[in-house]
């Protein structure tokens, strides 16, 4: 065995043989994959082998895209067979809500080009005709599904990796990993040592343990998963004579299963609610190309609802259950890229479909170990949008909930109650029980979203409509526009940079100048190639001292950033305070009276201005204070360590109680934002798009001292974006966009070239009379045209308008006209115009009064 190499793989399923490919076709060759077994001796081998490109996240789902694609090419370079059937499949809806979800997916696909298409239950028939179609309401077809042979695709992967110039090391465990004081890696494993720059974790099954060797506790975690396999079906057989086709296959969301031809019989899987996991606390190592023992039991209320639906499955005889295990993180999306808090140890692992997934897995990963960067947006895949409160009994609950819904369809409204309430703050029992508040998960914090008249009333009916949270949701926004409310802001990232470096690297690192002693700035900040990776708010609280805030879903994401920059001298320090700094917001007209009373300083207009930053006391009680609200309003942030928090809001509330204060929650504070065109981190700002395509330009000084990312934006600024930003209000009522949606636009045959064209698997499928029916396009309509895509948006209570937040090319970027534009929600297109000025106090006059 080699002694060094630029980087080992640790692992040879299916995910590890894909970086193992994408690095050698990146031209790192001196690449070694170590795997303590055979090839697939994880996971891989038993996989039922079905994929397909849809994912509720988009950028996830580009991925699954490219991992389609990609197998002819790898046939073509390693000469081994994927065995490959791409037959299609069909999303079978049994009821009202579940088909609004299919036209919700089938619009979200229109810009990524996917040929989706919704169909009836007769035309799904057609397909599969083995079900009893009086059950369903109606179906979403995708060409760009079907199934391969795992063991194949894995070795192909591997085969061609190797003529690139890539190592494979079978029947040898890595036993240890550690790093020499001068960052180089030792491979331990029972053959010798391999010495390397970079380590991939793609253990698979064991990718908690290789984490746990080098002092990470990843959270993933294997569930029990069950599918049969029928003896031949002759009703198979007959439809494949007929039509010469394979079935398609299936996904049936009230049985929570999935069935497809296999051979000359069927294959059914299910994802069922009794779910168990598998080696909860440690894999053990003895543990291979066995399966485990089936539990039919545990599976019956799905078999049940699959004979009703599918009746020839009460018939077919089985001629084999497998049950195997395999990983998930707590929402079912992979773990992907550098562990922060290490160099150049990477994680490729929690990848729980494989077939579907392990390519983009493989090319981005790659691609950020080769060039610095992924490439794509993989935010939704990432190890860093995890943080410490990930414990095992917290990653226990959360996949076995993960797992349990696989199937189910997720509201826009609605909050996932597994491993809640994990971290609260001193506030929680005066908002759940004295104030009715329904809470919801911010990256493990419970949070306020909205306040109920009463307990009976305090939840959520789920619904992709407006729902009950509705009418009290805008009266918390009317009592802040007109005269004042509290909320709870704990849910930021809050960070401390000091050291007499701090200064010069924050502003090589944001876009923005720096701000004098006692004022805040707004930054996005950039990747190399200027696109937004960050967006915060900075004060500098003292020489040498700045406070930022940012998003608390990417702390960890942004704690890498940080210290991957960070001087090697030690002049810069940080400090993440996690939930040792806790926050209320006051907003509203009346907000500085109630904080003129409280606190001990003066803070007139004239004495705390618009964007000043003071520590100061309230009520007695040490706080930093920033003037500004995330309303759009006249506001203050108000931080302190949490010892001091129910004694700062008992004080706001006796304070605000003659000036008419409310609590109000996220929802009403969403609402506030849309109805100035704010930005949030995640929806609109993404490491997708440019701080110019963000409409992001005041926050970025292009001619103050260089900066990360600063000539790739002057070169945006120079061609111009290609995108832009924009505030859309929609005529819509009832329902409200939930993000993702496509924008269509009356433009004839131009193409602005902002949408990914349909990816040309738009394969016919059988019409119910057996015809062949041509697939529509996804993107066209007569002179209507998709032409870009919803980030987020909502109903602005004040205003009394539904608006979205949406990316347009920028050549459209600014046409208010009336007609020119639609949004499609829930299969329905509605009117709408952009807004170019923020529909409520467009000058700005009421934050700054
Ligand atoms: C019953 C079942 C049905 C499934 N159906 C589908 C499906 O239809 N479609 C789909 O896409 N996915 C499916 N999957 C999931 C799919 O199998 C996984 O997504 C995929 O196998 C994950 O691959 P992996 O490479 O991450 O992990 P693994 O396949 O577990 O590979 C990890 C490898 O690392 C090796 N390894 C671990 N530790 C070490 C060490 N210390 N030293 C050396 N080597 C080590 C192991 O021996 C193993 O070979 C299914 C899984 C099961 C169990």
């Amino acid at each position: 065995m080699q002694s060094h190499a630029r980087a080992v793989v640790i692992g040879g399923g299916v995910v590890g043989c894909s970086v193992l490919f994408h690095l050698a076709r990146a031209g790192w060759t001196d690449v070694v994959l170590i795997e303590r077994s055979e090839l697939t001796s994880g996971s891989s081998w038993h996989a039922a082998g079905g994929f397909h490109t849809l994912n509720g996240d988009p950028n996830v789902a580009k991925l699954q895209a490219y991992t389609v694609s990609l197998y002819d090419e790898l046939e073509a370079l390693s000469g081994q067979s994927c065995g490959l059937h791409l037959t299609g499949g069909v999303m079978m809806a049994d009821n009202e809500e579940r088909m609004n979800f299919l036209r919700y997916t089938h619009a979200i696909g229109r810009a990524l080009g996917m040929e989706t298409e919704i169909i009836t239950p007769s035309e799904a028939k057609a397909m599969f005709p083995l079900m009893d179609e009086t059950n369903f309401v109606g179906a979403l077809w995708d060409p760009v599904e079907g199934h391969l042979d795992p063991s194949g695709t894995t070795h192909a992967y591997a085969k061609a990796a190797q003529k690139l110039g890539a190592s494979i090391e079978l029947r040898n465990r890595v036993v240890d990993v550690t790093q020499d004081p001068y960052g180089s890696w030792n491979v331990v494993t029972e053959k010798g040592t391999v010495k390397a720059e970079h380590v991939v974790n793609a253990g698979g099954l064991w990718a908690r343990e290789i984490g746990r060797m080098v002092g990470v506790e990843l959270p993933v975690l294997a569930m029990e998963h069950m599918y049969l396999l029928t003896e031949t079906v002759p009703e198979v057989l007959a439809f494949n004579a007929e039509t010469g086709r394979e079935l398609a296959g299936v996904i049936d969301f009230k049985g929570e299963i999935y069935t497809r031809q296999e051979r000359d019989g069927l294959l059914l899987g299910t994802y069922e609610k009794a779910c168990v996991p598998w080696s909860p606390i440690k894999t053990p190592w003895e543990f291979g190309h066995e399966l485990l023992q089936p539990d039919l039991d545990r599976i019956a209320p799905s078999l049940d609802i699959a004979f009703r639906h599918f009746p020839t499955f009460a018939e077919a005889g089985i001629r084999q259950t497998i049950n195997g295990p395999f990983t998930f993180a707590p929402d079912g999306n992979p773990l992907v890229g550098p562990v922060q808090g290490l160099t150049n140890f990477w994680s490729a692992c929690a990848v729980m479909a494989g077939f579907s997934q392990g390519g983009g897995v493989g090319l981005a990963l790659a691609n950020w170990m080769v060039d610095g960067d992924p490439g794509h947006d993989i935010f939704g895949m990432d190890v860093a949008r995890y943080g410490d409160f990930t414990s095992l009994r917290y990653t226990n609950a959360k996949v076995r909930e993960n797992y349990a819904r696989r199937f189910s369809i997720r509201f826009p409204n609605e909050e996932l109650p597994a491993a809640r309430p994990q971290q609260t703050t001193p506030l929680y029992d005066i908002m759940v029980r004295d104030n009715n508040a329904v809470m919801g998960d911010s990256w493990g914090l419970e949070t306020p979203l909205w306040f109920a008249p009463s307990a009976a009333e305090a939840r959520d009916e789920l619904s992709f409509h407006r729902s009950n949270d509705f009418e009290h949701v805008g009266a918390e926004v009317r009592a802040v526009r007109e005269h004042v409310g509290v909320t709870e802001i704990a849910n930021f990232a809050k960070y401390e940079i000091s050291g007499e470096g701090a200064e010069a690297w924050l502003s090589r690192l944001m876009t923005n100048t720096m701000p004098r002693i006692g004022r805040l700035v707004l930054t996005p900040m950039l990747n190399e190639r200027g696109k937004l990776i960050g967006d915060f708010t900075i004060a500098k609280a003292a020489e040498n001292r700045f406070m930022v805030w940012g998003s608390t879903a990417a702390q960890i994401y942004h704690m890498r950033w940080f210290e991957r920059h960070l001087p090697v001298d030690g002049s810069v320090r940080i400090h993440r305070f996690g939930q040792t700094l806790v926050g209320l917001s006051i907003a509203g007209p009346l907000s500085r009276d109630v904080l003129a009373e409280l606190a001990d300083i003066d803070v007139s207009d004239a004495a705390f201005r618009f964007m000043d930053y003071r520590e100061m006391d309230i009520d007695g009680c040490p706080c930093r204070v920033n003037r500004i609200s995330y309303t759009g309003d006249l506001g203050y942030e108000i931080w302190m360590e949490p010892a001091y928090q129910r004694t700062v809001y008992h004080a706001i509330k006796a304070a605000g109680q003659g000036h008419g204060i409310v609590d109000f929650g996220m929802r009403a504070l969403l609402s506030m934002r849309l109805e100035k065109n704010f930005p949030t981190w995640f929806a609109e700002l993404r490491p997708i798009y440019g701080a110019f395509e963000g409409a992001m330009d005041r926050f970025v000084k292009l001619s103050k001292n260089d900066f990360i990312g600063r000539q790739a934006a002057a070169a945006e600024r120079e061609t111009g974006p290609k995108a832009r930003r924009v505030s859309l209000v929609i005529d819509a009522d009832e329902t409200d966009v939930m993000g993702d949606e496509p924008v269509w636009a009356r433009v004839g045959d131009r193409d602005y070239g902002l949408v990914t064209p349909p990816h040309g698997y738009g394969a016919p499928r059988f019409a119910a009379d057996g015809a062949r029916t041509p697939p529509p396009s996804p993107q066209r309509d007569g002179d209507w045209r998709v032409v870009g895509w919803v980030t987020s948006g909502g109903y602005g209570h004040y205003v009394q308008i539904s608006l979205a937040q949406a990316y347009l090319p920028a050549a459209l970027a600014d046409r208010a006209e009336g007609d020119l534009f639609q949004v499609e929600i829930l299969g329905r297109r509605y009117p709408a115009r952009i807004a170019l000025e923020p529909p409520f106090d467009p000058s700005g006059a009421r934050m700054r009064g």
